[in-house]
């Protein structure tokens, strides 16, 4: 069910909103209302951590990196969690695997499935001896194996065996409320996506966690074409040094006018299914700037990240890119730098500034690292 009323979302919202604003309140997510699936995307910076809580039960799709592990743990408990009934660990790298490791030792868990290879870190090794000294075992599932939950279900589309690519042994799932729907991506690159559209299963998704923070080398056209997103959720963090999401994905996403959610803009996302709507704790951000051009406009100071809004999340956001104003004739110029001092210059002897001790760089890093061109000798 895609189409959806916008009063209805727009009232859902609020109605959402409210119960998240106000500290304390007793009313949970978890307890908006029978058949509901609240589905949390946990800003944790750079990495992945989705914790989806439906008729009493909790889901942990991966928890984000060490850095961030006592925040979720903190987030899940402020959110009433005592167990976790499906820990999914998508794949065994740090951005994903490192807060799940507390999740084990804090919560009751009742099922762990993870992906059936062995990656060499000290992070894996302590990850499941965590779960053998829990008396848990961690299951392997196979493609197309179902899992009731809540009130829907959870399907396995991903990985159809183990690659060298420790990304394209994520675990997908397609979590289905009602008519609503959901994909969880992990790191998911190109190859496994197109074992999943070779199977045949049902790729349609009213939600799209998109795999690999947005990277170039997932969310591929026939992915998208397969699973038509009603609405993009990018978990990445600001100013990540791998450029995430990648700006060929981003342009897929605004060609296909899908609404946009990202962590690094927003924080924490919320949906919200009753089985035939889906309502947001907050308004899609439709940023489809990529992480490296967002990074260039921080570092030039000289716009802020292209951004459109909109008020209207069902029409097309037609993004207005801002281009910052780093124009390639100063971008590429060359200036001095003296060894102390605020100001760049055009030449190595400016004023008092020993030549010996001047250094190079282009006027962009100089500007970057906040220095001001020298009013003399420019
Ligand atoms: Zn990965
Ligand atoms: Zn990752």
């Amino acid at each position: 069910m895609k189409k959806q009323s916008k009063l209805m979302t727009f009232l859902m919202s609020l109605l959402l909103a409210f119960m998240l604003a106000v500290p304390g309140n007793a009313v949970s997510t978890q307890a908006a209302g029978q058949g509901d699936m609240a589905v949390h995307f946990i800003d944790v910076g750079q990495g992945l951590a989705i914790l989806v809580q439906s008729g009493g039960e909790n889901l942990l799709y991966d928890g984000g990196n060490r850095a961030h592990a006592d925040e979720v743990v903190q987030y899940l408990k402020n959110q009433q969690v005592e167990t976790i009934d499906y820990m999914i660990s998508s794949h065994y790298d740090e951005d994903h695997l490192g807060g799940l490791v507390k999740c084990l030792d804090n919560f009751e868990v009742e099922h762990v499935l993870g992906s059936d290879y062995v990656h060499t870190s000290d992070l894996f090794n302590t990850f499941m001896n965590t779960a053998t000294a829990h008396a848990i075992i961690v299951e392997y599932p196979s493609v197309g194996d179902t899992y009731e939950f809540g009130t829907g279900s959870f399907t396995v589309m991903a990985p159809d065996g183990i690659s060298q690519n420790s990304n394209d042994n994520s675990v997908v799932i397609r979590l289905v409320n009602g008519n609503n729907s959901f994909m969880f991506m992990g790191d998911a690159e190109e190859t496994s996506e197109q074992d999943m559209i070779s199977t045949g299963m049902n790729l349609d998704c009213d939600v799209l966690s998109l795999g690999h923070h947005g990277s170039a080398s997932s969310t591929s056209w026939d992915l998208l074409e397969a699973s038509t997103p009603s609405w993009a959720v990018i978990s990445c963090g600001q100013d990540n040094s791998y450029g995430h999401p990648a700006a060929s994905t981003m342009e897929k996403l605004r060609d296909m006018n899908i609404p946009v959610y990202r962590t690094d803009d927003q924080g924490t996302i919320i949906a919200l299914s009753d089985g035939d709507t889906i309502s947001w704790n907050q308004e899609p951000c439709n940023d489809y700037t990529a992480g490296d051009a967002k990074q260039q406009s921080a570092n030039s100071d000289t716009s802020q990240a292209a951004q459109y809004s909109s008020e209207d999340t069902a029409s097309a956001p037609a993004v207005e890119t801002e281009t910052p104003d780093t124009s390639s004739d100063t971008q590429g110029r060359t200036v001095w730098i003296s060894a102390t001092g605020s100001k760049y210059h055009s030449r190595p002897d400016c004023g008092n500034m020993n030549p010996n001790k001047a250094t190079q760089e282009t006027e962009a890093q100089a500007l970057s690292q906040g220095y001001e061109a020298c009013k003399k000798c420019w």
